[in-house]
């Protein structure tokens, strides 16, 4: 199940209600269980017959997450699924998304919210200028980072209100003008000489995977 970031993903001419409850042969569990996770996330009845474009950016995202919720798929992959949400439908999203991954669905949420992800996930991914630069384990985020294994990941972590607020020098390479060693040697605070020649290949560290030629 696909939680796409946009609106348009929603058949525009279809109630939302029914767009949820597609996924569910049985009608009556399907009206129920609809009804039991629009009440969860304070959409209320008369939601039920709206058409997408009746719908809030904020409301929108609920009804695409109620729509992954009530099916009893094996994958979701969540595109930027909180921005949007108040703290009460964020809090109950994340919790709905860490039982349905401790009941054996398997959940990609890709996002720049990386408190939202701290609290809910086992593993994450951080990427950089189109490359996985680390798959570190999420106990991996404590204290001033130094169980991270990139200088990438350090830096986002400690860019973080609650540990500094630090910021990151420079921006992202574009596309194409990538350089021809590591991605991040513009930036990075432990460059050596062979960073400039070499493009760092993944290899694993720690429980963890990363791409620098000076981890340990
Ligand atoms: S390979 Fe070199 S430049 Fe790249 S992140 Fe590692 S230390 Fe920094």
């Amino acid at each position: 199940m696909f939680i796409p970031q946009s609106v348009n993903f929603l058949d525009p001419l279809m109630k939302v209600s029914k767009q949820v409850k597609i996924s569910i042969e049985n009608k009556e569990k399907a009206n129920k269980r609809q009804r039991y996770i629009f009440n969860k996330y304070g959409l209320d009845k008369k939601v039920d017959n709206f058409y997408p474009f009746e719908l809030s950016g904020g409301m929108a995202r609920k009804v695409l997450l109620s729509t992954a919720l009530v099916s009893d798929c094996k994958v979701i992959i969540a595109d930027e699924p909180t921005p949007g949400l108040d703290e009460k439908s964020l809090n109950e999203a994340l919790k709905d998304f860490r039982n349905i991954a401790d009941s054996g669905c398997a959940i990609l949420m890709i996002t720049h919210d990386i408190e939202a992800a701290l609290k809910i996930a086992d593993k994450i991914a951080v990427f950089y200028a189109g490359t996985t630069l680390e798959i570190a384990n999420v106990n991996d985020f404590k204290g001033d980072g130094k169980n991270l294994r990139h200088p990438y990941s350090k830096a986002l972590f400690n860019a973080l209100p609650q540990n500094g607020f630090k910021p990151i020098k420079g921006s992202q390479p574009m596309p194409n003008e990538l350089p021809k060693g590591c991605l991040f040697q513009d930036r990075c605070e432990c460059i050596s000489d062979k960073c400039r020649l070499i493009r760092p290949n993944a290899r694993m560290v720690r429980d963890g995977m990363v791409r620098c030629l000076n981890a340990t």
